[in-house]
């Protein structure tokens, strides 16, 4: 909940309103229960846990790496239902990579998170405890949120703008929009949505292709919205926030990687100003894609005068990477639970 909200029910409830600050900040530092809040009185304490919880995921499962100490975990829900959330470290700090939905409906063919389909979309709380709670654990101080682990953000609008309004919040964790990134597949009402909040975050969109035949054959978003009307949408964006998008590009050998497609991929990076997000190909089971080669199409790229870079590839040895990220069901989670540990 936010300040105002909390405060309105303190009003209500014959108690005074600033202590929903109180209560926000405690939150926002992953309190676990409002017997924490100890700038608070017994009685009202009580009378909070008397009518509202504190969510608290358990790490059912926590992996990091050997090659790049990149911690991945696995939250169990209070439904019982599973998601992952990946912690990296780069020089600038440490950046969560977090999931927006228990599962995904996109069907993109070379990505595990959406193999075993769509169950529902995760709360607000839900995602702020993934910051929360992963760096509360791994005791690495979070500057940056990235929305790209399972689900579709603009899938699920609007508890993503409102877990966005909470992190953001300058009574809480006062998380600057500039140190968000939010990954869409590319729905085009959903980025018209986005731009009209006009947030200061960076948009990445999952384009992985030029060109409409090819991106059909991996994405299944693709026979909704062409190409072109992507690209329309992107160039609405950009002239609204004023913010330069990203594109991300999986790099696919024999698929998405001639001559023509980064010819025809620097024309639509010349009408919108992007920048391109070359992704090696994670290995997915299952999948008989074979990654391109990332140096040599960047070069190209570069040739072309778009501006790319290649995306480092962290937990690689953990399935952390980028597309390995996948929901778990209770029956998954049997036996791991208490073994895991970091469990709460
Ligand atoms: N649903 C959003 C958020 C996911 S972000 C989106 O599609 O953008 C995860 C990024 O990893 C996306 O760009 C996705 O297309 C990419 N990805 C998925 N599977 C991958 C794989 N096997 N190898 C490399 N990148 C992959």
């Amino acid at each position: 909940m936010l300040p105002d909200e909390t405060a309105a029910w303190l009003r209500e409830n014959g108690e005074a309103a600033y202590r929903a600050g109180q209560i926000f900040r405690w939150l926002s530092k992953g309190a676990e229960s409002f017997d924490e809040m100890t700038d608070m009185n017994a009685a009202l304490r009580a009378k909070l846990d008397g009518s509202f919880y504190i969510s608290v995921p358990q790490a059912a499962r926590r992996q990091e790496s050997q090659l790049d100490g990149t911690v991945k975990y696995l939250w169990r829900l209070r439904d019982g239902n599973a998601v992952e959330s990946v912690v990296m470290s780069y020089g600038y700090g440490n950046t969560v990579c977090i999931s927006s939905q228990a599962g995904c409906r996109m069907g993109c063919v070379f990505c595990a998170s959406t193999g075993a389909g769509y169950v529902r979309d995760l709360e607000p709380s839900e995602m702020l405890d993934q910051v929360l709670f992963s760096e509360k654990d791994s005791k690495k101080p979070i500057s940056n949120i990235v929305m790209m682990g399972i689900g579709e953000p603009l899938d699920n609008f609007e508890n993503v703008m409102r877990f966005l309004e909470i992190i953001n919040h300058p009574g809480g964790r006062n998380m600057s929009m500039r140190h968000v990134s939010l990954s869409t597949c590319g729905l085009v009402e959903g980025i018209d949505r986005l731009a009209e909040r006009d947030l200061q975050l960076t948009l990445s969109i999952s384009l992985h292709a030029p060109d409409d035949e090819t991106r059909r054959k991996l994405m299944p978003t693709a026979a909704r919205y062409t190409v072109a009307e992507l690209i329309g949408a992107c160039r609405r964006y950009f002239e609204k926030t004023g913010r330069r998008i990203s594109f991300e590009y999986a790099l696919i050998k024999n698929v998405n990687d001639s001559e023509e497609q980064a010819k025809l991929l620097s024309s639509l990076m010349k009408r919108v100003r992007g920048h391109v997000n070359i992704i090696p190909l994670n290995r997915v089971e299952g999948s008989p894609l074979i990654p391109g080669d990332t140096a040599a199409f960047a070069a190209r790229l570069e040739r072309l005068g778009v501006n790319a870079t290649v995306r480092r590839r962290l937990g690689a040895d953990i399935d952390a990477a980028c597309g390995q990220l996948r929901r778990k069901g209770v029956s998954e989670l049997c036996g791991t639970g208490k073994k895991a540990t970091g469990a709460r």
